[in-house]
């Protein structure tokens, strides 16, 4: 049996996931999360390079379904200028929007695939679906980590600064 909690594919970002190879795999449709996968919670727009990798995706063929389990303000205004359906307040990871998804789309469980950033919604509720997952690095733990990142620098050059202070008080 698969493991519910591990994806068949990993990627450092949606950028990064080999298009070509999914559809060789026999890949045509994708459900895609949106808060992110495919941009940070707080950015109400897709940025270009997303849009550009849209039409991508539909320049190749897939056929696409966004899947979030956000409002559906943010789900609407997100879709505003994008020609693509999607489903809001999706509550994954249970079976049902997955399974609406792939209806909208007219594909099935051997040709879908589920691309997002979480293990507990969109991995385990693809996989419990029974279709191919694919986990990408989520863009806000990239800003997470960066930041903490630059504050451990700065927080080393303020220890720094003050044990210079210290030094030059003691002599
Ligand atoms: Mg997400």
């Amino acid at each position: 049996m698969k493991e519910l909690f591990v994806p068949d594919f990993y990627a450092d970002s949606i950028f990064d996931i080999d298009l070509s190879k999914l559809q060789k795999q026999g890949i045509q449709s994708l459900i895609i999360d949106i808060d992110n996968t495919l941009v940070a919670w707080d950015k109400k727009e897709a940025p270009v390079s997303v849009l550009e990798w849209f039409g991508k995706l539909k320049e190749m063929g897939f056929k696409l379904c966004l899947v979030s389990n956000n409002t559906e303000d943010r789900v609407v205004k997100f879709t505003e200028d994008i020609d693509i359906d999607a489903i809001h307040k999706a509550k994954k990871p249970i079976k049902a929007p997955f399974r609406k998804a792939m209806n909208k789309m007219g594909s099935d469980l051997d040709n879908t695939a589920v691309i997002g950033d979480q293990i507990f919604t969109d991995v385990l509720g693809g996989n419990r679906t029974g279709l191919y997952t694919v986990l990408v690095v989520p863009i806000e733990g990239k800003e997470y980590w960066w930041t903490k990142f630059v504050r451990n620098i700065e927080r080393h050059i303020v220890r720094g600064l003050k044990k210079g202070e210290n030094k030059s008080r003691i002599n």
